[in-house]
């Protein structure tokens, strides 16, 4: 007996609630940390690097020290001034890398233009690189070992995994290719037999592209670039992108015109933003695991 193929329209969608799924994971690394402190560990530390004063950076971290300290793990700011220059910051790196107490350190994007974000991602110790953004993690990931990756594609699997969209076999598009979303996650679903295509500003027929695919990831920070016509019905789509438009914040996906035709459909608020939060501490959990021996 044949299925005939969903029709759009006709298609139930789950919309992701990544924030409960992110206080589940969160609740569980909580449990592991109050576990190791109990028995007499430190709790694991991160270090958070802000250079100047931008207000989206300042919030991104005060969300992220918030998380982590509802987990029970530490998270230590060190703010320098818009005009650090660059040798100043790698030694403020060097500083944390030899420091024992700090299992992790996260260097806040953007940076001011002194300062080169490949030169601050080669400067920290790869054992505490929680980002996934040095090269010697990049590699691993590349030449497929275990290495700490980068958070959101961490993120975007747990969610895949969560509601079981099956990926090996499955046709991944994935439309941008920044070392922080689209390599890394073109490679992990790769590694988990996918095959991908890995699209980007002058792919030719993107939405022919799109229309092919089993799952989707959008990170272009293209607002509402991918359409209802661009899915093919019974989808996993993945928003990861988020612009401003009129004041207000909205994802790469037309969300309400993919009601009914995508399979699994995140939102761009509670959607992959609390499972990029929960994979930083998930990956600071880890380096901290890997310092103390456990
Ligand atoms: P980058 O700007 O580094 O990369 C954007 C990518 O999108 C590039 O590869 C670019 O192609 C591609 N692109 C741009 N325009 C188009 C287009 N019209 N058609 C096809 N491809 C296009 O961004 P990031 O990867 O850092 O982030 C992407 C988005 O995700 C942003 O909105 C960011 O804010 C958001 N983000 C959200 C996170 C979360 O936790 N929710 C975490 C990280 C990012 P090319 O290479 O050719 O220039």
């Amino acid at each position: 007996m044949t299925h005939a193929p969903p029709q759009a329209g006709s298609v139930q969608t789950i919309v992701l609630d990544g924030l409960a799924l992110a206080q589940k994971l969160r609740g569980e690394m909580a449990d592991e940390i109050a576990k190791r402190v109990a028995e007499g560990s430190r709790p694991p530390c991160l270090a958070v690097v802000r250079v100047g004063d931008d207000p989206a950076s300042a919030s991104y971290i005060k969300g992220k020290r918030r998380a982590a300290a509802r987990i029970g793990m530490q998270a230590v700011e060190h703010h320098l001034a818009e005009m650090t220059p660059e040798p100043e910051l790698l030694e403020l790196i060097e500083t944390l890398n030899r420091d024992p107490g700090v299992d992790g350190i996260l260097v806040q994007l953007p940076l001011p233009p002194q300062i080169r974000p490949n030169a601050v991602a080669a400067a920290i110790d790869p054992t505490k690189d929680v980002d996934g953004v040095g090269p010697l993690n990049a590699g691993r990931l590349l030449m497929g070992e275990d290495g700490l990756f980068a958070c959101t594609p961490l993120g975007i699997l747990e969610v895949l995994d969560h509601h079981r969209v099956p990926i090996e076999g499955a046709h991944a598009v994935v439309i941008g290719r920044s070392m922080i979303v689209g390599k890394p996650i073109s490679l992990l679903l790769q590694r988990r037999n996918a095959t991908v295509t890995m699209c980007h500003s002058r792919t030719r027929g993107l939405a022919d592209f799109c229309r092919s695919a089993d799952i989707l990831v959008a990170a272009t920070g293209r607002p509402r670039m991918v359409k209802r016509g661009w899915v093919k019905p019974g989808a996993a789509v993945i928003d990861v992108g988020v612009s401003e438009v009129d004041g207000k914040l909205v994802g790469d996906v037309d969300f309400e015109a993919l009601l009914g035709v995508a399979g699994l459909l995140t939102p761009h608020r509670r959607g992959i933003g609390p499972m990029t939060i929960t994979m930083l501490l998930h990956n600071t959990l880890l380096a901290h695991r890997a310092r103390m021996g456990a």
